[in-house]
């Protein structure tokens, strides 16, 4: 498939994997997705299985993101895990304000930003999750909502950090329902995406900037998603739990 901008698919395993189960996938995939090359492929183990995952993934085509961070550098924050602590591990990517983070940790865009900030400050890419929910939707609100999320979120990146982050359009209704937006549903809110993106930054920007489609991605659908002119590759979170699924999704979009 030709792309303006390359692919990039990215598995969020969630609260999901032993480390022993986090091997057995991550030495699956590097079998199956040795020879792809024209995808940037990206797993997303928790962070009990980082290091691990990190050893097997070196010298592969498989970079390492991690599911969230703290937007302190360190200091009395129990629980929380800073960039710096990633980068340990190689890690280059970090999902940040993802709609289950935004609703069960009341994660503010306010927040995202920060979070946004310092992963940039510590040379990791930002995956920034925007989406509505069904009543939003159904309520004519999708634009609004995203407009506002991508505002708050993005607030304080400077052109050259927003080019490095990654955007993921999820729209919380799809999101581990089986129900994906349609190609052309995704279509509409990417191509608004990008041109929020051209009024905050500029259109040079807009240009540069991948964004995700992520809810309810599959083998079956995967292709005819990224076939869509602003649709940049996947946040994929059930789907990329076992070795087949994901990688067909990837192949899929070759
Ligand atoms: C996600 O949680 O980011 C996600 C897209 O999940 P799923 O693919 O299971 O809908």
């Amino acid at each position: 498939m030709q792309k303006e901008r390359k692919l990039v698919i990215a598995g969020n395993w969630k609260m999901n994997k032993t480390v022993a189960e986090a091997l057995d996938l991550v030495q699956g995939l590097k079998r199956e997705l040795a020879p792809v090359k024209e995808v940037d492929i990206v797993v997303c183990p928790p962070f009990t299985a980082l290091g691990e995952v990190s050893k097997q993934v070196l010298d592969s085509n498989i970079r390492l993101g991690a599911q969230n961070m703290s937007e302190q550098n360190g200091g009395a924050y129990t629980g929380e895990i800073s960039a710096g602590m990633l980068k340990e591990f190689s890690v280059r990517y970090v999902i940040l304000g993802h709609s289950e983070r935004r609703q069960f940790q009341a994660e503010s865009d306010a927040l995202v930003a920060k979070k946004a900030l310092a992963a940039h400050t510590a040379a990791l890419k930002p995956i920034v999750c925007v989406g509505e929910t069904l009543a939003e939707r159904e309520a004519g609100q999708t634009e609004e909502v995203v407009g506002r999320q991508l505002r708050g979120s993005l607030a304080g990146l400077n052109k050259e950090q927003m080019q490095e982050t990654i955007l993921a359009y999820e729209p919380v209704w799809a999101i581990g329902t089986g129900r994906n937006a349609t190609p052309e549903q995704a279509q509409e809110v990417h191509a608004f995406i990008r041109r929020t993106l051209a009024a905050i930054f500029d259109g040079t920007v807009a240009k540069r900037v991948r964004i995700q489609y992520g809810g309810s991605v599959k083998p079956g659908n995967s292709r005819e998603l990224m076939s869509q002119a602003d649709v940049d590759g996947a946040l994929v979170g059930g789907a990329s739990l076992e070795v087949r699924s994901f990688s067909d999704i990837i192949k899929n979009t070759i």
